[in-house]
């Protein structure tokens, strides 16, 4: 039983590698390494390096091992390029898929746990949002992540395939071993910024408005800290071992924190007061999105074990400063 983790050498697959090795799985990865780092990744791991839309490394993989589930992360993630750049989503993202599902059909895999977002649900109107409310992205990113969704869902009606989808809300911190994290340079997402801005790598940090209909009028998100994503993964596809059908859940805490409050919390963490300045809303952005995450709650025995703003912090900062000494060798 070897499990295949696409884009495993990425931020949140390379986590995925680390909680397979503590569980002692057998698993290998495949990564073009685009965007990804072979460090990421324990030694001891296999790496095929190349493309999920290659048949022949797919069918060399397959061929080399008994893989019998794959856990699919592989793909872009920029929303504002794919609002500029929407084909190379449908390319990456949906169109990759597709092979990858048809070639895990053919070879009979019969496991398949799927990397979604939140962003299918485009400007949520009820908060917390669940999985039932309405699917309308409002980027090519997130249209890309729900067309795969739907291929799925067609795949495991018509054949003998089962696969759960975890919509990701806001990804955060980094292995609390230090062994991996995010690190992908020009980054967007506010906490990995903010800690730059902590460190230095960063003259200030922007506040993408104040005046949302929010306590405090900026940003409100359900900050997940990756390690706790990670182990989520590994349940959906023990329960899915376990004879568990097809399922689409949402992968959050439920807490909502403002951007505010997330730079207080990397000011008292990193104990450095950066420069923070009121910048103008960013296309597109919610006021808010918080998960209803009662269906992973009772699906999976699922128990949070970072689940506590300043500790997501605290591994993100400590990430970003092993970061620094890494670029700087
Ligand atoms: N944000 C911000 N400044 C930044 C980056 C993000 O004010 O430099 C805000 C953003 O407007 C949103 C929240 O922080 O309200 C989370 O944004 P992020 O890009 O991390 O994730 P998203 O929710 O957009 O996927």
């Amino acid at each position: 039983m070897t499990i295949l983790v696409t884009g495993g050498c990425g931020y949140i697959g390379s986590h995925m590698t680390w909680c397979l090795h503590d569980a002692k799985e057998d698993f290998v990865v495949i990564d073009n390494l685009s965007t990804g780092f072979d460090w990421a990744i324990p030694q001891s791991a296999k790496l095929y390096e190349g493309e999920i839309t290659d048949l022949d490394l797919l069918q060399t993989i397959f061929r080399n091992h008994d893989i019998t589930a794959v856990i699919h992360f592989a793909g872009s993630i920029i929303v504002p390029e794919s609002v500029s750049n929407p084909l190379k989503y449908y390319n990456n993202n949906t169109a990759a898929s597709r092979t990858l599902i048809e070639a895990c059909v053919k070879n009979g895999i019969k496991h398949f746990i799927f990397s979604s977002t939140a962003a299918v649900y485009g400007d949520p109107e009820v908060i917390p949002v669940s999985e039932d409310a309405p699917l309308t992205p409002l980027s090519p990113y997130g249209t890309s992540k729900l067309m795969t969704e739907l291929m799925l869902r067609d795949t495991a009606a018509a054949h003998d395939f089962k696969y759960t989808a975890l919509r990701y809300f806001n990804v955060a911190g980094a292995d609390p071993e230090g062994r991996t994290g995010q690190s992908t340079k020009n980054a967007t997402h506010l906490i990995k910024v903010a800690c730059e801005a902590a460190l230095g790598k960063r003259t200030h940090l922007g506040i993408f408005g104040d005046d949302f209909d929010t306590p405090d009028g900026t940003g409100v998100r359900d900050y997940i800290h990756v390690s706790d994503l990670a182990s989520a993964h590994y349940l959906a596809l023990k329960r899915l071992r376990d004879g568990g059908d097809s399922i689409v859940m949402n992968a959050g805490y439920g807490d909502g924190y403002s951007v505010l409050q997330v730079i207080d919390a990397v000011k008292a963490v990193s104990d450095v007061n950066f420069e923070v300045k009121k910048e103008p809303r960013r296309a597109g952005d919610s006021p808010k999105v918080v998960a209803d995450n009662s269906r992973i709650m009772s699906n999976l025995d699922w128990k949070p074990q970072f689940d506590d703003l300043p500790t997501i912090v605290k591994h993100a900062l400590d990430w970003e400063k092993k970061l620094q000494f890494k670029n700087s060798l």
